[in-house]
């Protein structure tokens, strides 16, 4: 069973092109600048060299046709025929309360995502995009939708709700819910494999530092809490985003500076995190080097990103009632052998011991703890698309006997 996974961004497609029989990659790549000028689609067949193709991609839908003919192109392609893509896979950001799993695309599921627009109106209008310009390609072809707050669906109401009135929940549908969903449930699934016990019976943090970050208390196999919240600007100091600050900052600096509702939202967004910070960059390898330059708001970006990142490791271990492993992922988490050994430190009295010796690994599943060490600490690279896969494949292949 062949399976396209999409991830539609507002000006972007990513895509990966996966043989389920042995879950291989044939194909991935990147459409970038769609609807801007320089618009360009970067085909990568598996095994070899990036082929970048450039083109007017006004929309969506050309991206998709774009992209279904680099598959079967007669010199880059992996497929001999457009027919054998069996099923297409959507992350689609925001499923809210209604998408407690991925589903099937069907017209009443459509109609829901255009009822989340207004939670995610910057996410889930590209999603839409994709998954209709799929149809109207490909419209005998099953779609599914792989939402990233689902598996944060599980959480319970004293972890959810505010503290506002009640009114804002069930009128607005203002709660946390939770983002990087696909990915907190992919690697505490690999780190119990890891360790060999069942899912059940463990607690397991874990931390997706990426550009947007975000940490997971994971018990018994269900997300219990999460730091992102009503959006994802909410919890760690993100590259750009502020993550938890005083409800009352925004009004007040709205005042101060003048600034509109989109602007203060483009301030919390865009202009702060460890870039606001710094003054410098929103990227960690930009800090850690002007850092061991002496750089001191570089330095002190980098200790309040760690600084916030421990603080929550310690509050999921109380809500947890302790925890037996700690996974760190994503493009920070799985390469900065720094920033781990830095969130780590302080952290011995919950009973982990990282090696600096197994914790200098770069994009590769290792654990990094001592043997023994009561609470095992791992680097698990995070791969979405698989997850992806694995459900659209789990939905669809029912429909094809
Ligand atoms: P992601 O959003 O998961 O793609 O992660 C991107 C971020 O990971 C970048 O902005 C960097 O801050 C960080 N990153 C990636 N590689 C490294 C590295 N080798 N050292 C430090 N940080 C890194």
């Amino acid at each position: 069973m062949k399976v396209l996974v999409v991830n539609c961004g507002s000006s972007s497609l990513k895509y990966q092109l996966f043989d389920m029989t042995d879950e291989s990659v044939l194909a991935k790549g990147l459409v970038e600048r769609i609807g801007i000028e320089g618009s360009v689609l970067n085909h990568q067949p598996a095994g070899k060299g990036k082929i970048p193709i450039t083109a007017d991609i006004k929309n969506h839908t050309i991206a998709i046709k774009m992209v279904l003919d680099a598959l079967v192109d007669p010199e880059h392609g992996v497929v001999a025929d457009i027919n054998e893509i069996d099923a297409i896979g959507h992350r689609v950001v925001h499923g809210a309360e209604k998408f407690s799993d991925s589903v099937l695309i069907t017209p009443a599921v459509m109609a829901a995502l255009e009822e989340f627009v207004e939670l995610a109106p910057l996410h889930n209008p590209p999603n839409i995009s994709g998954i209709n310009a799929c149809s109207e390609i490909l419209p005998q072809v099953p779609q599914v939708g792989v939402f990233d707050t689902a598996f944060h669906q599980t959480m319970p109401q004293q972890a959810f709700l505010y503290g506002i009135p009640y009114e804002a929940y069930k009128q607005y549908g203002v709660r946390r819910y939770g983002f990087h969903g696909t990915s907190h449930k992919f690697v505490s699934q690999r780190a119990a494999e890891m360790i060999g016990d069942h899912m059940t019976n463990l607690r397991i943090i874990t931390c997706h530092l990426g550009n947007g970050a975000s940490i997971s208390a994971v018990k018994n196999g269900k997300s219990l809490d999460t730091s992102m919240g009503f959006t994802p600007l909410q919890g760690l100091v993100m590259g750009t985003r502020c993550g938890d600050i005083d409800p009352a900052i925004p009004a007040y600096l709205m005042k101060k500076m003048n600034l509109s509702p989109d602007e203060i939202d483009n301030y919390l967004n865009k202009k702060s995190g460890v870039l606001g910070l710094s003054g410098l960059s929103s990227d960690f390898r930009d800090l850690e080097q002007a850092a061991d330059q002496g750089n001191e708001r570089a330095k002190l970006a980098i200790d309040v990103f760690t600084y916030t990142v421990r603080k929550y490791i310690g509050s999921y271990a109380a809500v947890m009632g302790g925890v037996d492993a700690i996974v760190f992922t994503a493009g920070l988490g799985e390469n900065s052998a720094r920033i781990r050994d830095h969130i780590c430190n302080g952290l011995e009295f919950l009973g982990t011991r990282i090696d600096p010796v197994r914790n200098d690994v770069r994009g590769k599943e290792q654990e990094i703890s001592v043997a023994g060490s009561k609470v095992r600490i791992f680097v698990i690279p995070t791969n979405e698309e698989l997850m992806i896969a694995r459900d659209t494949k789990k939905i669809c292949a029912p429909l094809m006997k």
